[in-house]
């Protein structure tokens, strides 16, 4: 069948679908498709022999090859000439066309009726009901009774779209993404420290470094391609890992600090006080682009050995090789993950890096550099046009100038924007608790799988009256609880932009069509703003490329400007585009790679960079006779993804991740419970007992153990902790117990 016909079969079987539903709307659907985005649904896959695409799994931004037959992509390989990955790919990027085949696959909207059963209904049922009973609930409970959470996973245009139609068009003022749990932390520290949430290297950064501070970041697994690029540095870097587990990275790099969990913002701030006493100062960068350096002298003063000896476990000459390492280096880059930012003080211990780099003058130059490495693939999109915490394009909603510069340039009535910042995630959930918030729209993100403390977002559910679940999939933990699901296309079946962590805006593109009636959220979010009304609001939104102009516009002048982007074929032309990219920039010489700040002017008014400091606080639930083990988590291995909705549903990803959950524990504490390695074991915290499988092994320190996250029961046991300026949650540190299973009478879940 050639492309062209499968494209006439695919606008029949729109056009069946909508006529097989009576009313005028669907009337409607079906004689002038293009007034609601759907006529390009069929109509928009790639027709070369090969698509270029960017991975849609984490922020790196590997590009990679779609290799089509009749259209429709049959292959991927990694791209060779993208200046991300250069012709590499870890395991998920191989086998992202995998998960779209799976027969979890939501095909067709759910709504629970009175049997009590999710049942397969009509588009247009499903899209009056979704219209019904938000009006029904903001007319009963407030405009603000409604909220949503989004997500890092969609494209740009699509993210930009969810946060204007709810909150410019359903008068939603609430609304977060699961970038809380991932780089929240990461956006507000550079907010503070530069003036903008801006990351301020290129991975070139990861190659050109003579030291490399890596902290709480398992690069080997959680990032494997920046490793690589660290492979391909050619100066026999120092590679520092920061980390109490001995990961796979912490075994590669030439210095292991195994500090004990949750003192680094002390051994930071002692270090800044060994570096400043030992004249490590560069006074001229400090006096000419910065403020506050003085304050912050005095205040690290006090971090003396003997504080730094206590706190971290670390012994004195390990902490005098890092300084002298970081000391003697030429070009220090510092480089962190969710080892910080899912931390109860993780803003603080970003900016003690970002004052680390700034004292020594380690920024703005090649491979330099305070780099918080995201997570998601597009969470740099979704923290800049998200609409969430942030007006669009990284505005403030509580300035009425601000909000003049929005309407204006969306054409929209200015009274249609919220003039406060959305609740945190954490108070979202605190507003159905208590009531505030009746209903709830989760959009491509797995809430009762990935949240902290995991059960109590389950119990919560029971406040809502409407619990709406767009996704890929119909059968996560959040879309199983769900009163109406929407099936949703997946990446590889839609158009858009990433952004990824070095600030380089990518290409998505559409290289399989969605099964069943799947629409791509983009084709969603127009049809919701039709069923509810506010359709004249976002009619100049018809193409997912529509959106990207808007951004463009909404970008000029802005830290993030990327008017210079002329429309998607540049951005596939190029490699990808780093922001900013201004109509200035698109006259110079085009540059792959770059860096911020080399003019060491900064995003305050002032241009100047702050040093922000803060007293360490304690961790909320620190060990207990009772619960004598700190509990870690994080990524398992390189080929599972978050909640796993995706990898599991690739045969390659699941051979080449672990069996059976493992819970590490080290050697002297296994003994002394009498833990046999392979053993069941009952892991219990004061929410939840779980059993994993005993890994006995030296990767982490005594006293500590180790769960990936992946398993839907990890989150049972974590402790809701937050970081009190960022409010991401501390999935890092929570106390629990261990006893054998054989010894246990109620275990929570079966390994
Ligand atoms: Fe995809 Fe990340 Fe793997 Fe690259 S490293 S292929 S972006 S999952």
């Amino acid at each position: 069948m050639s492309p062209k016909q499968r494209t006439r079969r695919g606008s029949e079987k729109l056009a069946h679908l909508v006529r097989s539903h009576d009313g005028p709307l669907t009337r409607e659907l079906v004689r002038r498709p293009g007034r609601f985005g759907l006529g390009q649904v069929p109509t928009k896959l790639a027709p070369d022999a090969v698509a270029r695409t960017v991975c849609g799994f984490c922020s790196t931004g590997c590009g990679l090859t779609a290799h089509l037959r009749d259209g429709e992509a049959c292959n991927l390989s990694p791209d060779p000439a993208y200046p991300v990955n250069r012709g590499m790919a870890c395991p998920k990027g191989w086998e992202a066309l995998a998960p779209l085949d799976s027969s979890h696959r939501a095909t067709r909207p759910l709504l629970r009726g009175g049997s009590g059963r999710l049942e397969p209904v009509s588009w247009d049922v499903a899209l009056r009901t979704f219209a019904e009973r938000v009006h029904r609930i903001q007319s009963h409970h407030g405009a603000e009774s409604v909220a949503f959470l989004g997500t890092g996973q969609m494209p740009t245009e699509e993210l930009a779209f969810l946060g204007a139609l709810a909150k410019f068009g359903l008068g939603m003022v609430h609304g977060d993404g699961n970038t809380r749990q991932c780089m929240a932390t990461a956006a507000v520290a550079y907010k503070e420290s530069f003036g903008f949430d801006a990351p301020p290297y290129s991975y070139r950064d990861f190659e050109d470094s003579d030291v490399i501070v890596l902290v709480g970041s398992n690069l080997c697994i959680a990032h494997p391609i920046l490793w690589e690029r660290i492979c391909r540095n050619p100066h026999d870097p120092e590679i520092i890992v920061v980390d109490p587990r001995r990961t796979e990275t912490a075994i590669a790099a030439t210095q292991h600090v195994a500090l004990r969990p949750k003192s680094d913002l002390v051994l930071f701030y002692g270090i800044a006080r060994h570096l400043i006493a030992r004249g490590a100062v560069d006074r001229a960068f400090v006096d000419a682009h910065t403020s506050g350096f003085d304050e912050f002298a005095a205040f690290v003063s006090r971090f003396d050995d003997a504080t730094l000896g206590r706190e971290t476990g670390l012994p004195p000459e390990a902490i005098e090789r890092l300084v002298d390492t970081i000391a003697r280096g030429k070009r220090v880059s510092y480089w962190w993950t969710m080892g910080v930012n899912q931390s109860h003080e993780g803003v603080r211990v970003a900016q003690a890096l970002i004052n680390l780099s700034l004292l020594t003058g380690q920024i703005g130059r090649p491979g330099t550099g305070a780099n918080s490495i995201t997570g998601q693939c597009n969470a740099m999109g979704s923290r800049l046009f998200s609409n969430t915490t942030s007006l669009l394009g990284g505005r403030d909603f509580r300035s009425a100038s601000d909000r003049a510069e929005v309407a204006g340039i969306l054409g929209i009535p200015e009274s249609r924007i919220p003039d406060a910042p959305s609740l945190a995630y954490d108070q979202i959930l605190d507003g159905v608790r208590d009531g505030r918030i009746k209903g709830l729209w989760i959009v491509a993100t797995n809430s009762a799988h990935s949240w902290i403390d995991q059960d109590d977002f389950r119990a919560l559910r029971e406040g809502l009256d409407l619990l709406v679940v767009q996704d890929m999939y119909a059968d996560t933990e959040t879309a199983a609880m769900a009163d109406l699901v929407l099936p949703a296309a997946a990446w590889g079946e839609k158009d858009g932009t990433f952004i990824n962590s070095e600030r380089r805006w990518g290409r998505v593109r559409k290289v399989r069509r969605s099964p069943g009636e799947a629409l791509a959220d983009f084709q969603i979010f127009r049809l919701i703003a039709h069923y509810t009304g506010c359709a004249p609001l976002f009619e100049r939104w018809k193409t997912p490329e529509d959106v990207f102009d808007a951004l463009k516009a909404l970008s000029v002048g802005r830290p993030c400007d990327v008017s210079g982007i002329r429309d998607y074929r540049h951005l596939e032309a190029s490699g990808g585009i780093q922001w900013p990219f201004s109509a200035d920039d698109a006259e110079a010489p085009p540059v792959t790679e770059r860096r911020l700040f080399e003019d060491g002017r900064f995003f305050h008014a002032d241009a100047r960079a702050r040093f922000r400091f803060e007293r360490s606080r304690s961790v909320e639930e620190p060990t207990s006779s009772g619960f004598p083990f700190v509990l870690l988590t994080g990524r398992g291995s390189s080929a599972q993804w978050h909640t796993e909705t995706r990898t599991r549903n690739s045969a390659m990803l699941r051979r080449l991740a672990p069996e059976r959950t493992p819970v590490e524990i080290h050697p002297a504490d296994a003994k002394r419970l009498g833990i046999a390695d392979g053993a069941a074991v009952v892991v219990a915290s004061r929410r939840a007992e779980i059993v994993v499988r005993a890994r006995v092994t030296a990767t982490v320190p005594e006293g500590c153990v180790f769960v990936p996250m992946h398993d839907a029961a990890t989150n049972r046991l974590t402790h809701a902790s937050f970081d009190p300026h960022s409010r991401q949650p501390s999935y890092k540190h929570c106390a629990v117990a261990l006893r054998p299973a054989s010894l246990s009478g109620r275990a929570g879940s079966a390994c």
